[in-house]
């Protein structure tokens, strides 16, 4: 079933309508008169409110008005509440002069069920922008059961927990679900083009240029392929000016181009909640054993080809236990939680610092030489035992042993982990207080 060719270029500006402001259109009476001109009912309504403008004598006809009547009267009046709903929904985001894909509402004419076609194409009238409907009967066989059937669908899709968008076969939006403009609070209005899109919901051009990227890079690859989108996520910006996390999807049905905008911000922002929990220590709130574990392998296989010295450090506090003893576990806990903050100040951003249980922590360090690696931790032993810890007792003062292990090419991270400890070993027989560097026997 395809819509009758009407002259629509006859209705276009002579220049297309730039972006945000409408070009000076068609002059009124050249509309009126090019409408009266086609042979299917034509009403043309206002972008806010489905408020007739200007109707054709086809249409005075079909909807039983006389010319006059019909102009300023809302759609409701011509096609009852259900079919104006619908048409609420049909978004057309083509060019100016583009009719979008048509659609059947079961509507309310003259006190009958009528099943209609309706085309929404965009116009340029003087100096706005308006919506034209053209109107058909629907084809009567089976059209009954074929609109109460895309009622139905509407119902559905609306009823979808996530944003559902039909786009025809050049990308622009003809169909958007109600929860679509829940979730991003935008009215046709502020899309009546697909660049406004792009505009609103990435304010920042930089991460503009990104989103678009990803988005047609992954489109084109699937595609090309003939398979579904690999989803993504994109941060978004909304109306209400909060950024939403959304999960893409997208694929071809037919002649249509099917979008899903699905909202992942609360499941997202829980993983890297958990995320950091499993990789933290609950106490000191530095990196915790699996998560340092994690960095030392994923740095060890970087320093294969790298020129810097790449080491692994041991720290055992000396004589933890009577600190314990001494003032009890919840001072010993405040001990663990300031020297955990002495060793950060004394060490730079890059270092990673963690603790691997106990009164025992460990750092992965690369320093131009092995030098500029002894140097660093003996700045950070130098950190722990210089002054008191102001805990409760101004006399409280610690000091750690620690053992390093620089890494070779050869070296497995188990093999240097292991030459550390023995190091940290060689430290605290000799007396702790010390920082000794691993040497072949
Ligand atoms: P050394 O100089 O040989 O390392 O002696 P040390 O006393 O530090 O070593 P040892 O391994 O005998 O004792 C470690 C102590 O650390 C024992 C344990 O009670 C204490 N400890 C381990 N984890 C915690 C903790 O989370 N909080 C507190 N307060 N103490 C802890
Ligand atoms: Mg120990
Ligand atoms: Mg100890």
């Amino acid at each position: 079933m395809s819509m009758p060719e009407i002259a629509m270029e006859v209705l276009l500006p002579q220049e297309p309508a730039s972006e945000g402001m409408p070009a000076s259109g068609r002059s009124r009476q050249d509309v009126d008169f090019w409408m009266n001109c086609v042979g299917a009912p034509l009403v043309l309504v206002e972008m806010q409110q489905l408020v007739v403008r200007q109707a054709n004598r086809n249409a005075a006809i079909l909807f039983g008005r006389g010319l006059e009547a019909i102009g300023q009267c809302p759609m409701e009046e011509l096609v009852g509440p259900e079919a104006t709903r619908m048409l609420g929904q049909i978004w057309n985001v083509a060019p100016v002069g583009t009719p979008g894909e048509p659609f059947i509402i079961p509507a309310q004419v003259q006190g009958q069920e009528r099943s209609l076609m309706v085309q929404v194409t965009k116009i340029a009238v003087e100096d706005e922008v308006l919506r034209l409907f053209t109107f058909m009967d629907a084809p009567p066989q089976g059209s009954v059961a074929l609109a109460g059937w895309q009622d139905n669908m509407m119902s559905l899709l609306n009823w979808l927990p996530f944003g559902f968008e039909i786009a025809g076969a050049d990308d622009q939006i003809q169909f958007a679900n109600s929860t679509f403009n829940e979730l991003f609070g935008f009215s046709q209005d502020d899309i009546s083009d697909i660049e406004d899109w792009w505009r609103v919901a990435y304010p920042d051009p930089e991460y503009r240029a990104y989103a678009r990227k990803q988005w047609y890079d992954s489109i084109a690859a699937a595609r090309a392929e003939q398979r579904e989108m690999t989803p993504f996520d994109l941060e978004v910006a909304t109306a209400t000016g909060r950024t939403r996390t959304i999960q893409f999807r997208h694929r071809t049905i037919g002649n249509f181009n099917i979008n899903l905008y699905i909202d992942v911000t609360q499941e997202r922002a829980a993983a890297r909640e958990l995320k950091t929990l499993a990789e933290t220590d609950s106490l000191t709130g530095a990196m915790n054993r699996r998560r340092l574990m994690d960095e030392a392998a994923r740095l060890h296989a970087e320093s294969r080809d790298r020129s810097a010295a790449f080491s692994f450090l041991m720290l055992d506090i000396d004589h933890f236990k009577s600190i314990n003893d001494r003032y009890g576990h919840s001072v010993g806990d405040r001990v663990l939680v300031d020297f955990t903050r002495r060793c950060l100040d004394a060490l730079e951003p890059q270092d990673c610092f963690g603790r691997m249980g106990g009164e025992e922590f460990a750092i992965l360090m690369r320093r131009p030489d092995s030098a500029a690696i002894e140097a660093a931790a003996e700045k950070l032993r130098c950190a722990v035992g210089a002054t008191p810890f102001g805990i409760d007792h101004d006399d409280l003062t610690i000091t750690v042993s620690i053992g390093f292990f620089i890494f070779d090419s050869e070296t497995s991270l188990e093999a240097g982990i292991s030459r550390a400890d023995k190091a940290l070993y060689k430290a605290k027989e000799a007396g702790r207080d010390r920082v000794i560097m691993w040497k072949a026997p």
